[in-house]
């Protein structure tokens, strides 16, 4: 019952996680990962499995496309120094080093740590043309990527904090 009202959370905030590039900026970011995207092993789950292995939360984010309301997951404000994993296969997705504080409450990144890793598809819902960032191993659904992201890449991978584990660097200094 606690999460019968994330339902209509997507609605609300999608907007939030947006902004309304034009469309030939947005194409270019598809265009520019073609054939990147060579398949390695995929995880393949049935629903049900899925609902085994993730919280109620994550299995709405990640399978249905949901959207955490922003300023609200683990990771947004989250500083130490690492690697940010897919929930649901384990994948790396991204780096603490691409990580930049966006203001919009999601974590946000510059850059995947490998852009096989991160695939990019083109989301029409909500009556706009977003570029959705799907983890390539297993196709959880991990957010949106807008183009006015800081340099060098000038991308903003928005991410949601409960698609992402996160696995702390070891110390440098042994
Ligand atoms: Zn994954």
């Amino acid at each position: 019952m606690r999460f019968r009202w994330l339902w209509f959370l997507p609605m609300a905030v999608a907007a939030g996680c947006a902004t309304f590039a034009p469309l030939d900026q947005t194409q270019a970011i598809t265009q520019s990962q073609k054939g990147n995207s060579k398949s390695k092993e995929k995880i393949v789950k049935s629903e049900q499995e899925w609902r085994q292995v993730l919280t109620p939360e994550q299995y709405h984010i990640l399978r249905e496309k949901g959207t955490e309301m922003a300023f609200t997951g683990q990771y947004w404000k989250y500083k130490e120094d690492g690697a940010y994993v897919c929930v649901g296969c384990g994948q790396e997705l991204f780096n603490s080093k691409t990580k930049f504080d966006s203001g919009t409450g999601w974590p946000s990144f510059w850059d995947a740590v490998d852009k096989s890793k991160v695939e990019l598809k083109d989301d029409f819902s909500y009556g706009m043309h977003r570029i959705e960032a799907v983890c390539s191993r297993c196709g959880g659904h991990l957010g949106h990527v807008f183009p006015d992201g800081p340099r060098p890449t000038g991308l903003r991978y928005c991410i949601n904090s409960a698609s992402l584990d996160f696995k702390k660097a070891e110390s440098k200094h042994k």
